[in-house]
C-alpha cells in the first residue's frame, strides 16, 4: 500500500461516500496511494477552495451538494 494523503482526516469527501461501498473503494485509491495527482489536494496545496462536489479526478458530481 502506498503513502496516505495528509488531507485524508480533513478531507469531507470521505464521508459523503461513507454509504457508497464502490465509490469509497476507488476514493481510497487515489487518497491512499495517488493523492499527489488527486485534484481536491492540488487545490488545497494552493490554498484555493475546493467545491464540495469536486471528486479527486476533478470532475464535478453535484450529488454531492445533499
Ligand atoms: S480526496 Fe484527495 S484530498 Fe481528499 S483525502 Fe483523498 S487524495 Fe486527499
Amino acid at each position: 500500500m502506498g503513502e496516505e494523503c495528509p488531507k485524508l482526516e480533513d478531507c469531507p469527501i470521505f464521508e459523503k461516500y461513507s454509504s457508497d461501498a464502490s465509490r469509497k473503494i476507488w476514493v481510497k485509491s487515489y487518497c491512499r496511494d495517488i493523492y499527489e495527482k488527486c485534484e481536491r489536494y492540488q487545490k488545497m496545496q494552493r490554498g484555493e477552495d475546493v467545491p464540495i462536489t469536486m471528486l479527486p479526478s476533478g470532475e464535478h458530481a453535484e450529488h454531492l451538494k445533499k
